[in-house]
């Protein structure tokens, strides 16, 4: 059942080394923005010290589920456009969704000045 390329325990070198798959969370982005994310990851543990680690294949699939976020998330704030949103809210007015059409008007109020903010 057990091979020779078995995982080895770095705390005591034993070779009783079972692999587990985890579901983890953990937090990523910028300090205004975080968001939780999840990822099945596998983990190690030790039988006979307990120790409890992950290797290059956790920090894979991390890296995997934020791409994906990021994919996800990038592109509306690439085609945030203020003049398309401003037609929205025109259209939503003459809809008399006025409270709608307000909410729509003060994102392309933002966007607009977080635009020309470029360096
Ligand atoms: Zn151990």
């Amino acid at each position: 059942m057990s091979s020779d390329l078995e995982n080895k325990c770095p705390n005591c070198n034993s070779s009783a080394v079972n692999e587990t798959v985890l579901t983890d969370t953990f937090l990523y982005g910028s300090p205004d923005c975080v968001v939780p994310l999840t990822v099945t990851e596998i983990v190690m543990t030790c039988a006979d010290c307990k120790e409890a680690w992950s290797d290059w294949r956790g920090e894979e699939a991390r890296d995997e589920v934020v791409k994906r976020y990021r994919k996800a998330f990038t592109k509306p704030l690439i085609y945030i456009d203020t003049q398309k949103l401003l037609d929205i809210a025109e259209g939503l007015e003459e809809l008399g969704k006025l409270d709608s059409a307000q909410t729509v008007r003060e994102t392309a109020a933002d966007s607009s000045v977080t635009q020309t903010d470029g360096d």
